[in-house]
């Protein structure tokens, strides 16, 4: 597997601080700039809202913002991408995505399961496209004429499954194929190198990395990109500067996190595994569970987020939520410390009962977020939570 020089996305959009004599980067807040004449003016106007990455002049800053475009070349530098093109948020840039392939059709094919609400977005039509949901290894079959774009996200959220990207291309055939690949980051996994048109993160969880910015990114060809570019332009989804600075300040610990959280939850997940409340975990890094063989093919790693199954309902898996104390009970993931979470009632609410049974949601599962602490803490704190709830469980029927 080819890897990705993280040392280059480090130092990529920083390439000029030492000409301009800085050493941080500078944040630029400006919402319009000043012309050095008219014609100028209307030159770089028309070059941005055509797609080009820049012009002479910014002009306004929903047209193009420096700040922004210095993390846009260290995301396209970790994904191995011709551009990446930021937004206000994952669903803004999946959004974006949607409509820029419009002219090819309406038609979009996904496979099962993916974020709550891009199933949302996808299945409500609100963005007057027309869904088939299909197996990875029924997607050609799906393929229509009209068929604009194959997304699939793996690991998938939340039950970890791993989608072969090489193959559901392969079925695309014509068809562009976006993934995903929120949960494993461009240091776990790089879609771009298994024939993908074009990634997408919700940079809010672990690019960002500390839960304090919501984004979104698309990393693609130069041609795809100027099309993201024109819907940004006109739909304005745009990232905040402040929030490029902070994606762009994480960079460089990207990898330290992804892989210190990843061993963590390689503990955690044997642990889980053995523990007497616990029927199933989900984690692409234990036995049985990479069918496929993808792990050193396709992710360098099973990454940070594993889901498991109480031996139990509803009530005690809410319970075992309630009843942290370290980690802490939220939806989100990819921050520097824990989170737990309960899909069916939180992230994957919107999905109807129905399709989340259909595609592994059970109301029994329960998924975490591993951060950067210590395992043995946290390993207490999931222990002393099931004691608690599971023994709630035993006094109510006791009762
Ligand atoms: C959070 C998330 C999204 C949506 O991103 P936002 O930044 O919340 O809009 C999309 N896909 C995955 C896998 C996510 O985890």
């Amino acid at each position: 597997m080819k890897t990705i020089n993280h040392t280059q996305s480090v130092h990529a959009g920083r390439e000029d601080l030492r000409r301009l004599g800085v050493h941080a980067l500078p944040v630029d807040l400006s919402t319009t700039y000043p012309l050095s004449d008219v014609a100028g003016g209307t030159a770089s106007l028309d070059a941005l809202v055509s797609g080009q990455a820049s012009a002479d002049n910014p002009v306004y800053a929903r047209l193009f913002n420096p700040t922004v475009a210095r993390w846009e070349q260290s995301m396209a530098v970790a994904e191995g991408a011709e551009a990446a093109v930021a937004f206000s948020s994952g669903m803004a840039a999946l959004t974006a995505c949607i409509l820029a392939l419009q002219d090819r059709g309406r038609h979009v094919v996904a496979v099962r399961p993916i974020y709550g609400t891009s199933d949302h977005l996808l299945a409500s039509g609100l963005l007057g496209n027309e869904i088939s949901w299909t197996d990875a290894d029924a997607v050609a079959a799906a393929i229509r004429p009209d068929t604009a774009l194959v997304l699939i996200e793996t690991p998938a959220n939340p039950t970890l499954s791993l989608v072969d990207i090489e193959a559901v291309v392969a079925q695309a055939g014509e068809v562009p194929v976006m993934v995903d690949s929120t949960f494993a980051t461009p240091i776990l996994q790089t879609p771009l190198a298994q024939g993908a048109a074009m990634v997408m993160h919700s940079a809010t969880k672990f690019l960002g990395g500390h839960g304090d910015v919501i984004a979104g990114v698309i990393a693609c060809s130069e041609q795809w990109a100027a099309r993201l570019r024109q819907i940004r332009v006109a739909t304005g989804a745009l990232l905040h500067p402040w929030a490029a600075y902070l994606l762009h300040r994480s960079m460089p610990t990207l990898k330290l996190r992804v892989e210190r959280a990843q061993s963590v939850a390689i503990e955690l997940a044997g642990r889980l595994s053995e523990h007497p409340h616990v029927s199933r975990v989900h984690f692409p890094g234990l036995p049985g569970q990479d069918p496929k063989s993808l792990l050193g093919r396709q992710m360098r790693g099973p990454g940070s987020v594993l889901a498991f199954e109480v031996d139990a309902g509803y009530e005690t898996a809410a319970a075992v939520v309630n009843a942290v104390q370290l980690m802490t009970p939220a939806v989100s993931l990819g921050s520097v410390d824990s989170l737990i979470q309960h899909p069916a009632a939180l992230t994957h609410r919107v999905m109807s009962e129905e399709d989340r049974s259909g595609c592994g949601i059970q109301q029994n599962l329960l998924r975490i977020s591993v951060g950067l602490e210590e395992p043995e803490d946290l390993w207490q704190d999931i222990e002393q939570a099931l004691s608690k709830a599971f023994s709630q469980a035993l006094s109510y029927k006791a009762a």
